[in-house]
């Protein structure tokens, strides 16, 4: 049986993972402390917590419609309900959209995936390379694994980065423009308002929700998770970045 070896558990490498395991026996290596990357969930405190990244799945095609639904009937996913206010004059968005979240955390779909999958936290793949037939892959903690086939689901910059020996020329001369994102995660005192997300037409904030409106717990303060606009993000990024103890506590 062929060993396969996928680099990354967000959703595209969980989903791949899932599908090969049915097959062969499949090893998923993930650099973070836990699931789902730009889908995870920062826990705060007992079952409080903040989805991160992605705010909330709406499926368009039908095979996606599919797959959510059943995942739906499962406990995975849930409906969203609003509220949600919608302020913003140049995005489009539809309304009668609905909006799918994880029951626990939106990780769900990861953790879903992968929850009989062999998956390795705390390891960074930094160095690829070719050994006979094997795929040699160090990692930032010193250990070396060899696989047969390897599979980087990772965002493109760092692929490329790390592939850039293998590529054809159409890859390497190819580049893919990331957008940057800011997000804050707070405690407040109850805010007066039914909304359970604000999608807003400003400048610097781009999008609030409100994690108590999920139903996942109940707690006196009100928890929100806060995302700048892109375009804020990427002029403030490098800053953030330098300076990021003054901006960050509570999580570590
Ligand atoms: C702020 C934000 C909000 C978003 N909101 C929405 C939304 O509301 N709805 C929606 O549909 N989509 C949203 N998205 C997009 C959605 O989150 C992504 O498209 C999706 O999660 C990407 O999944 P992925 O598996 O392709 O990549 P990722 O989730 O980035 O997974 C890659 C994984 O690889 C790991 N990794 C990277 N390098 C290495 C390495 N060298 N070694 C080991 N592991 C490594 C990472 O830690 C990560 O876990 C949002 C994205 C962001 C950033």
């Amino acid at each position: 049986m062929k060993n396969i070896c996928i680099i990354g558990s967000g959703i595209s490498g969980s989903t791949i993972a899932n599908l090969l395991s049915k097959k062969y026996k499949v090893d998923v290596y993930e650099k973070a402390k836990g699931i789902g990357g730009r889908s995870s969930h920062r826990r705060y405190l007992n079952n409080l917590g903040f989805d991160h990244g992605l705010q909330y799945i709406s499926p368009k095609t039908s095979k996606f419609k599919k797959f959510c639904s059943g995942l739906q009937k499962k406990r995975v996913l849930k409906k969203w309900q609003g509220p949600h206010k919608f302020d913003h004059s140049k995005v489009l968005e539809n309304k009668k959209h609905t909006k799918l979240i994880g029951v626990k955390g939106n990780n769900a779909i990861s953790k879903y995936l992968l929850k009989n999958i062999n998956c390795i936290f705390g390891y960074e793949l930094f160095k690829i390379e070719r050994i006979k037939k094997n795929w040699k892959l160090s990692f930032l903690n010193g250990d070396v694994k060899y696989y047969e086939i390897l599979i980087i689901s990772i965002p493109f910059a760092q692929s490329k980065k790390l592939l850039i020996k293998f590529l054809p020329t159409f890859f390497k001369n190819k580049n893919v423009k990331m957008e940057s994102n800011i997000t804050v995660m707070t405690v407040t005192n109850k805010i007066k308002n039914n909304y359970s997300s604000f999608l807003f037409n400003d400048e610097i904030v781009g999008w609030a929700a409100k994690e108590n409106s999920k139903n996942r717990f109940k707690y006196k303060y009100d928890l929100w998770t806060i995302q700048s606009t892109f375009k804020w993000a990427n002029r403030n990024i490098l800053n953030y970045r330098n300076n990021k103890k003054k901006f960050t506590s509570f999580f570590n």
